[in-house]
Formats: C-alpha cells, sequence, structure tokens
C-alpha cells in the first residue's frame, strides 16, 4: 500500500495532530502519495452551524496549510488536497462553486446523512427502516453518478439491523452502480480499528463477489491511524475473508472541474 486518500486534520472538531504530524507518519510507513480530505465545509445558511466540519472561512487556511506543506515534502512524498463532501442535492452546486474558487485535487463522497445534515437523518444511526436503506442507497448513486466522486468513503456506512435480504437488495444497487460508474468502494480503517459496525463482511463480501472494485481508506483523525493493511491486527484476514486483494492503492484521481 502506498496511498491513503483519507486524512482529516482539527479543523473537523474530531480529529488530532498536526498536518506535519501525518504527512510525517505518512513517510515513515513509506506511502507515496497522502491525500488530506477532511470534512467539507457546506454552504449552509449562516444560522446553521455544523459541529463536524470546517466552516467555509476555514477552506483557504486548510489549502494554504496543504500548499506549503506540499512544497516542503515534495521531495518525499506527494500531497493531495481534497475533501471529504456528502452530496446533498440542496447544496451540492453551491459547494462546487465554492471549492472550485480553490486548488482542490479532489473530492471522496462520504455519504453521513440523508438528504443533508439539516433536514436528514445520520446514516450511522441503527435503523431497521427499508425506507431509510433505500433512500441512502438511491442519495449515494445519485451523488456516485455526478462523475466527481474518485472514491465512496465508508459505502456501509448506513447501519442497518433488519433482514439480510432486505440488505442485500438495496446494496447490490449501489454495489452495481460502483462498477457501472467506476467509483472504487473504500475499506475503511478507521471504523475497523474503532470496532465500529463497518466495514462488515456481508457488504464486502458481497461487494467482491459481484466485481467491485476496493480502496484502502485510512480515515486517519489522527497521525496513529496512517497505517498499513498489515500492521493493523485482524485487518488482513478480514480482507482475506472478504476476497479483497489489495494492491498499491493508487487511484484515479476525477478533476472538479
Ligand atoms: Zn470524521
Ligand atoms: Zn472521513
Amino acid at each position: 500500500m502506498l496511498a491513503n486518500y483519507h486524512t482529516h486534520t482539527v479543523r473537523c472538531h474530531h480529529a488530532g495532530g498536526t498536518e506535519r504530524e501525518y504527512i510525517e507518519a505518512a513517510i515513515a510507513k513509506g506511502f507515496k502519495v497522502l491525500g488530506f480530505s477532511d470534512h467539507t465545509p457546506q454552504p449552509y445558511p449562516p444560522q446553521y452551524i455544523s459541529g463536524i466540519r470546517m466552516l467555509p472561512e476555514e477552506l483557504p487556511g486548510y489549502v494554504e496549510t496543504l500548499c506549503a506543506l506540499r512544497e516542503e515534502y515534495r521531495e518525499e512524498i506527494r500531497i493531495l488536497i481534497g475533501l471529504e463532501v456528502e452530496y446533498m442535492p440542496r447544496y451540492f452546486d453551491d459547494l462546487l462553486r465554492l471549492i472550485r474558487a480553490y486548488p482542490v485535487d479532489y473530492i471522496i463522497q462520504g455519504q453521513h446523512f440523508v438528504p443533508d445534515e439539516i433536514t436528514g437523518f445520520y446514516a450511522g444511526d441503527m435503523t431497521d427502516s427499508e425506507e431509510r436503506l433505500q433512500s441512502y442507497v438511491d442519495l449515494t448513486i445519485e451523488g456516485m453518478k455526478t462523475g466527481y466522486f474518485s472514491y465512496l468513503a465508508h459505502p456501509d456506512l448506513l447501519y442497518f439491523t433488519g433482514p439480510d435480504a432486505v440488505y442485500q437488495n438495496h446494496m447490490r444497487r449501489l454495489i452495481s452502480a460502483s462498477i457501472d460508474l467506476s467509483v472504487p468502494l473504500e475499506v475503511n480503517m478507521y471504523g475497523f480499528i474503532g470496532g465500529r459496525w463497518y466495514p462488515h463482511e456481508r457488504f464486502f463480501s458481497l461487494a467482491s463477489e459481484m466485481g467491485a472494485s476496493f480502496v484502502i481508506g485510512c480515515d486517519a483523525h489522527n497521525p496513529k491511524i496512517i497505517a498499513k493493511p498489515e500492521e493493523v491486527p485482524h485487518f488482513s484476514d478480514f480482507l482475506t475473508k472478504c476476497d479483497i486483494r489489495t494492491g498499491d492503492n493508487i487511484v484515479k484521481i476525477r478533476p472538479l472541474a
């Protein structure tokens, strides 16, 4: 594994460490590419302040900090500037306008809310509602179809506790779309290390059986999470169990233009 595209910074209010610490951790682990993809600012009405992302006015500082470090470390590692973005139909066009004003290399899709953070639900809340599952899958597919996302982060974030057959019905649609649209699915290391409900075998076995392509994402909210699969206890076993083979983990970046 030579690349990780999923790295946060303190601006999201739930990550620790400096950008430099993430970069030095990545160099120490032998990575050739480190992509930062902190939780994107969203162009919400000014009276709504999200507690899990930077504000739009913090975006210039994020980009400037990373541009300077990219220059400083250019001989040692390739730094990319990205964002982890929820596809929210109501805000997406404004969001693209906002981030295109900066040298942002890529975005990944992390569908934390359906249909948006202000009026919708958090995808990670336990649910047995098929309607929620269906709307998560529908919205995620709609987002992938925009063609802007370089990959789909934690595709199985939706925490469905209903029947497996219902789960598979809908997740098959999501996986098919990812194959048709060539959007790789992320196996999320942070969730695995934290013992979260994702990444889950029921999703990833199905996805590999269907022929999806995969990327490992550290989803580092802390420099210690910058690691290779073999360094994370039981993670390689999980990949083997799901029949996921990993290579250099280099992803084709989709331009935002
Ligand atoms: Zn986060
Ligand atoms: Zn993330």
